[in-house]
């Protein structure tokens, strides 16, 4: 690792100046629970000068959560546990509480999941270079891509890596930052076109901090990974599904995929298939999640998602049509 300067601001405007690259420090970063940037400080991918650790503001808002906002700072465990999510949206607790291992989520924060890095492993390797770095070709196109896209909207072929975006993203969330020019933005706005720009990570300028996230409350909710191994591990494949329901009706449905595309991944076509079936038509259902393949053009190596994904789909539905689901999806 490279030798680095380390502050701890005890505000977030303190914070964010800090963070604005200047004639001392040319390459300042944040770090929340440093897990993932501190992989790629060791790896060689970033060498910043200044480290600005975000964990001793003293500020209860980043840590709070409520039925219809979580702090930036909050991290995975406490959204896993918290009972105002699992009544108001318990999409939220399922996906953080199947995130990595106890111990990593005991200090991954909320923040951090949504701005964590592709788990591309030729992006990983110091040794490797691609178009998501500095070179003009992708590794992972004629090498080993079994956990990369099957829907290529981009020349990057990575997945995207967060657990909590598409669950955000079926709930419309927000984030809330500061440092910048503006106080929230969207997370259907958060990460780029994948068309357009395949280097960044996501919109946010340097000095630009997330405090929080806000979404709407969705209480039949649910989330479903598909994994190699259980223990630990992104998975292969996610379904997210938010339901409205009039009895055993679904009136509306908002779907989402993840581990499948350079960003979450929503599904406008199941929604729609899915809008007035009664949530004991097995037949309609599965009919209706089939569609979420629509448009998929998988990699030699991931034909395997294109029948994973429905699967997923399917089973987070389920979940989340049943009011009385006592584990609110998860691992599957
Ligand atoms: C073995 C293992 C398994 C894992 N499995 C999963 C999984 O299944 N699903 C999943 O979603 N994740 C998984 N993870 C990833 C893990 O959830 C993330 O690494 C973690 O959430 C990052 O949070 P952090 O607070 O440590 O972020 P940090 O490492 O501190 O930061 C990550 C990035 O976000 C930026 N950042 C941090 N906080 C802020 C802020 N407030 N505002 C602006 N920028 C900020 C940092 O500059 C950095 O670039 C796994 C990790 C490991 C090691
Ligand atoms: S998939 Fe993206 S991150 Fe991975 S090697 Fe290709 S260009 Fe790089």
């Amino acid at each position: 690792m490279n030798p680095f300067a380390y502050t701890s601001p005890k505000n977030t405007s303190d914070a964010a100046a800090l963070a604005k690259p200047n004639g001392d420090f040319a390459l300042p970063v944040l770090k929340s629970g440093g897990m993932d940037l501190l992989d790629r400080m060791k790896e060689g991918l970033e060498q910043p000068d200044l480290i600005i650790d975000l964990t001793r503001i003293e500020d209860p808002t980043l840590d709070a959560i409520k039925p219809d906002r979580i702090g930036g700072r909050a991290t995975l465990a406490m959204v896993a546990e918290s009972e105002a999510l699992r009544t108001s949206a318990p999409i939220l607790g399922a996906s953080a509480g199947s995130a990595a291992t106890p111990q990593i989520r005991n200090v991954a924060t909320v923040a951090g999941n949504l701005l964590q890095e592709t788990r591309c492993w030729y992006w990983r390797m110091s040794q490797f270079d691609c178009l998501r770095k500095t070179g003009d070709d992708c590794p992972a196109r004629e090498g080993d891509h079994r956990f990369h896209v099957i829907f290529q909207n981009g020349p990057c072929l990575m997945v995207h890596p967060s657990n909590l975006a598409p669950a955000l993203l079926v709930l419309d969330g927000e984030v809330e930052v500061v440092g910048g020019d503006r106080s929230r933005i969207a997370i259907r706005d958060l990460y780029p076109d994948p068309a357009v720009d395949w280097q960044s990570t996501s919109v946010l300028s340097p000095s630009e901090i997330i405090t929080g996230v806000r979404f709407r409350s969705a209480p039949n909710s649910a989330f479903i990974a598909l994994k190699q191994k259980q223990s630990f591990d992104w998975p292969m494949v996610s379904g997210y599904a938010a339901l409205e329901l009039d009895g055993d009706v679904i009136t509306s449905a908002r779907t989402c995929a993840g581990a499948v595309a350079p960003r979450p991944h929503l599904l406008p076509q199941v929604d729609a298939a899915l809008a007035g079936v009664s949530i004991d038509d097995d037949r309609r259902i599965r009919a209706a999640c089939e569609l979420a393949v629509d448009g998929a053009d998988p990699l030699p190596g991931t034909v395997y998602k294109t029948t994973l994904l429905p699967v997923a789909i399917r089973r987070a539905v389920n979940a989340a049509a049943s009011l009385s689901s006592p584990d609110q999806g998860g691992d599957a």
